[in-house]
């Protein structure tokens, strides 16, 4: 292939914006926030387990409250009744049997409010638990918005840069012969890199030193002719700094 060795060497302004892009893309893809917002998310998940977890403790104490609640009322209203009967009065018998009833009710209605203020207790420390938990979370979730946050203002920014190199490529490209675009675009999409300057006898892109025949062979060819390297096959551009 032919080309002036000027295109030759816009060639080389272009591969500078492609690796722009490139290095740009990369950067975007690499965030450090992307890490830091899957870090925090998956805190976030243990945290809302462990959040479930202290929330069903704290209802299953409320559940035995409740049914040592009820049962102290029903002892509560046996006693009154008891109580009501005494009141009326009867026989010996009857009085010596209620009265016996309602110190067993007593000694049943202590136990039970003692069972119950144990609960309260341990309900009182896994309601903790749980508020500790949810400023954990809240934590979390704070730290999550704000990473994402940093992760959308950073993308912008690369965003915006990325345009105003994709809006320069373009009259660059077109400026170029198509051939040598087509043939440029083509390596670069294999390998990464499309064109490199031929620098003190070495490939710009792989840096393989020119010896022998392969020296010769470049430094033979006509100054509009395509070069390009025998090792990595770019397009190698030549210029006063080649060194050949
Ligand atoms: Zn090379």
């Amino acid at each position: 292939m032919k080309a002036a060795p000027q295109a030759q060497r816009r060639l080389l302004d272009l591969q500078a914006v492609d690796t722009a892009l490139a290095q740009l893309a990369h950067r975007r893809k690499n965030l450090p926030e992307l890490a830091e917002i899957e870090a925090v998310a998956r805190e976030i998940s243990a945290l809302e387990d462990e959040r479930v977890r202290a929330q069903v403790a704290v209802d299953d104490l409320d559940r035995d409250i409740a049914r040592f609640e009820k049962d102290i009322d029903q002892v509560r209203q046996r006693k009154a009744k008891d109580q009501q009967r005494l009141d009326a009065g009867g026989s010996l018998k009857e009085v010596e049997g209620l009265q016996h009833e309602l110190a067993t009710l007593n000694r049943r209605q202590s136990e039970l409010e003692d069972a119950e203020l144990e609960l309260m207790e341990q309900r009182d420390s896994a309601a903790a638990v749980l508020a500790g938990v949810q400023g954990r979370l809240g934590a979390a979730l704070d730290r999550r918005t704000d990473a994402e946050r940093r992760r959308d203002e950073t993308s912008t920014e690369i965003a915006k840069e990325q345009e105003f190199k994709s809006a320069s490529r373009g009259p660059l490209a077109a400026d170029l012969p198509a051939d040598l675009v087509t043939l440029y675009d083509k390596i670069r999409t294999e390998t990464g890199m499309g064109a490199a300057l031929v620098y003190a006898g070495r490939c710009g892109a792989c840096r393989i030193e020119l010896y022998g025949a392969d020296l010769n062979r470049v430094k033979a060819a006509p100054s509009d002719d395509v070069v390009r390297c025998e090792e990595c096959r770019r397009i190698m551009v030549r210029t006063s700094e080649s060194g050949l």
